[in-house]
């Protein structure tokens, strides 16, 4: 069987090629039971995992991007429900405990929430929107399915999770994939190259919750890229392929069946994956997924958290 050239590869670089830096930054803990995410699971395992945001700074212009804001300071300014959420998942630590918040962890390096030029939200669950409001020279990109969720949202649904105010309409863009400006990168099919000099792309990666995208970053001059995959997979066993999405059946208030699964399309969700396992295969890729235990573990309070920034190509932490 052959595949196409073009899922097999990447856009090698050019002369001058420009690239960008990526600093993790604490976005929050939270606590995930596996089996609510992965099955095989231990029913009785519960992990505590980072809610991850990144730093973006372009290497030649300096310009600094969010990719998510991590968990913000005071949940119960989140909308009813996402409160509730909130609670449940962050369990019994003390919230100051549970939250290093993102402006903190900004602070770390002298940066304040007013030096970021653009934020791109993976997707709109609290874990990953922070506060926006704190980010007053923002502009703000999201997938352009996060539309449909935010007119539908609170206050116009009391019981929805999501703020329809989340971000300011005239600082808000919702990106399109198709056209002449999407093209594909390796094995996905739909990306948009944000500076236009293919140092970074936001990618289609749906299946989580409508309108999910991922960051994929050109991150040395001569090949080397990291995929910043929010919430595509709560935990490294689905990328490594050792387990599947969890999903159970449960009966709802009327008696009918509801299918429970972390992801609003679970089937998109899984060919998601598929890709991912695809773009781990090829030469310098990493990527890092916003809930990712393992890699938090080896690298907290170390180097590759701002201000220091994630070397590529570190091979000890490719998953492969
Ligand atoms: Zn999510």
């Amino acid at each position: 069987m052959t595949t196409s050239q073009d899922c097999s590869h990447l856009p090698p670089p050019g002369i001058n090629q420009a690239y960008c830096h990526v600093s993790a930054l604490e976005g929050g803990m939270m606590q995930f039971p596996s089996a609510s995410f992965v099955t095989p699971a231990n029913p009785e395992e519960v992990k505590m995992v980072p809610s991850l945001a990144f730093l973006i700074t372009h290497a030649q212009t300096g310009e600094r991007l969010l990719f998510d804001l991590g968990i913000r300071k005071d949940i119960n300014t989140l909308p009813p429900t996402a409160a509730q959420d909130a609670a449940s998942f962050i369990g019994n630590w003390s919230l100051e405990e549970a939250i290093e918040n993102v402006p903190n962890a900004l602070a770390k390096g002298g940066l304040k929430p007013g030096d970021i030029s653009r934020i791109c939200l993976s997707h709109c669950h609290f874990d990953h929107i922070g506060d926006p409001a704190l980010y007053s020279n923002a502009r703000f990109i999201v997938g352009e399915r996060t539309r449909e969720i935010l007119e539908n949202g609170y206050p116009k649904d009391p019981k929805s999770e999501f703020a329809s105010d989340l971000s300011p309409e005239s600082r808000t863009e919702y990106l399109r994939f198709s056209g002449e400006k999407c093209v594909r990168m390796g094995p996905f099919e739909r990306a948009l190259d944000l500076y236009g000099d293919g140092s970074l792309y936001v990618v289609d990666t749906p299946g989580h919750l409508p309108g999910h995208v991922s960051l994929l970053a050109r991150t040395s001059a001569d090949g080397a890229w990291l995929l910043l995959a929010g919430d595509l997979a709560h935990d490294c066993r689905l990328l490594h392929g050792t387990a599947k999405i969890a999903s159970v059946t449960v009966q709802g208030p009327n008696g009918e069946s509801i299918v429970d699964c972390a992801h609003a399309d679970q089937p998109m969700a899984e060919r998601t994956i598929v890709a991912v396992q695809e773009f781990m295969k090829l030469e310098m890729t990493e990527v890092i997924i916003a809930h990712d235990a393992e890699w938090y573990a080896v690298n907290k309070g170390g180097e590759y958290f701002w201000p220091g920034k994630i070397s590529p190509r570190r091979s000890e932490h490719v998953h492969q």
